[in-house]
């Protein structure tokens, strides 16, 4: 399959072989053909998968071409966070260049003027977040009148993030006659009503199952005390000389803790999350990529949208509260056909997430002790019996019972 039998014209094609693209992705070969003829599209695709360049290129042909009768923009795309608006306004600028399509970006945390100016001389795509949008618009900076095209990345986050308000804002000063592209990872009840609320005749894309990708990649997981955990990190990277390893915990606090208590054991980190300034996130990005620190502490949302290809190292310090997340994390590692190590730090409260991520992925995922760190031991657990295989065999019984009609003795 190439990129010219999917439809693009000459142009693209230039600059996707001055990039280096050669095969159309999955989402790519599904979303393409559909997109240039116009068509809604529903997709399930997250980042890595190449989604950006799924949208943007038939976009970029097929609203190119049209002049617009004022500055505003024809193509609007709504991402959750700054740095995935930051990474599409990005390819944005590389897809549509030797274009006439110009391309805004708008996001908060940072001065309004600058926005306000790049939309006075005119953007013909936008990529904005939605609580900066509609601000640019209470400013008289932007219209939507012109939007033939509206995309939404990442719609799970924005969700997530609690931007449907804003979301349903936007879309009434949308025009009705648009094309409309809907992006998410996951489709939750919340993220499907608003699909279903927005689409007319969607194409859907699925992009093959994320779960059956978690297989490429080495998964270890350690049982350990949560008191134990900052010290057994810091182990594991300075035995394993590890030099690149994105860390994932929970919350914005825990990041900042478990820098610090990093530096003690002499490890250069810092950390990637919702609190930090614009310019403070990217200069921790930037020096994650440079190799200036060593470890990147990140929040699930935060880390959403880093564009990191082929991490050598993933480590959850905390398992997610929701399963699908731990497929996204370590699907942070491996890509691009690199071999990936994910390992997970289990601490007792935490098995029952992981009951929950073993029946997403469809396989268990046996947890070890790691030498040193091993977990105390626990008279009353050991009188009573692992939580886990209790659990396991309370839903075996009532499964049983379910099955063979087996009823409890009384
Ligand atoms: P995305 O899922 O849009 O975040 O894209 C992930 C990465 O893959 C980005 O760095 C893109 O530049 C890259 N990419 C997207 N499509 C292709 C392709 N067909 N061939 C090679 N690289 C690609």
């Amino acid at each position: 399959m190439t990129f010219a039998a999917l439809g693009l014209n000459e142009p693209l094609l230039t600059t996707l072989n001055s990039l280096s693209y050669h095969t159309p992705t999955a989402v790519q070969q599904g979303a393409i053909p559909a997109i240039l003829g116009g068509r809604d599209v529903l997709a399930g695709a997250q980042t890595g998968t190449g989604k950006t360049a799924a949208f943007l290129l038939p976009l970029i042909q097929r609203l190119g071409g049209q002049s617009a009768q004022s500055k505003a923009p024809l193509v609007l795309v709504l991402a959750p966070t700054r740095e995935l608006a930051q990474q599409v306004a990005d390819s944005a600028g590389k897809y549509a260049q030797g274009t006439a399509m110009r391309t805004g970006i708008a996001y908060g945390g940072v001065s309004l003027r600058p926005q306000i100016e790049a939309l006075a001389e005119g953007r013909e795509i936008l990529v904005a977040t939605p609580g900066r949008l509609l601000d640019l618009i209470n400013q008289q900076a932007l219209v939507l009148s012109d939007v033939a095209a509206l995309v939404l990345d990442e719609a799970d986050r924005m969700l997530d993030l609690g931007f449907s308000d804003e979301i349903r804002a936007i879309l009434k000063l949308l025009p009705k006659t648009k094309q409309t592209l809907f992006f998410s990872a996951t489709f939750p009840k919340l993220v499907k009503d608003l699909a279903y609320g927005m689409l007319k005749d969607p194409l859907l894309v699925e992009v093959t199952p994320e779960n059956s990708t978690v297989d490429a990649i080495r998964q270890t997981l350690y049982q350990m005390d949560k008191g134990k955990k900052a010290g057994a990190l810091a182990f594991l990277i300075g035995s394993g000389n590890w030099q690149q390893v994105l860390v994932f915990v929970r919350t914005k606090q825990g990041a900042d803790a478990l820098v610090k208590e990093l530096a003690l054991d002499g490890i250069k980190a810092d950390s990637l999350h919702g609190d930090k300034s614009q310019g403070a996130r990217q200069r921790a990005l930037d020096d994650f990529k440079a190799g200036t620190i060593r470890a990147l502490v990140a929040t699930d949302v935060a880390a959403r949208g880093i564009d990191i290809v082929s991490l050598p190292h993933v480590v959850n310090f905390e398992l997610p509260f929701n399963a699908e997340d731990y497929v996204h994390r370590i699907g942070r590692t491996g890509r691009a056909g690199n071999e990936g190590h994910a390992i997970s730090l289990v601490a007792r409260d935490e098995e029952n997430l992981l009951a929950d991520i073993e029946q997403l992925i469809g396989r268990p995922l046996p947890m070890i002790w790691l030498t040193g760190f091993e977990p105390a031991f626990d008279e009353a657990l050991a009188r009573s019996g692992n939580p886990r295989k209790q659990r396991a065999k309370a839903k075996a019984k009532a499964k049983a019972q379910a099955v063979y009609g087996i009823k409890k003795k009384k």
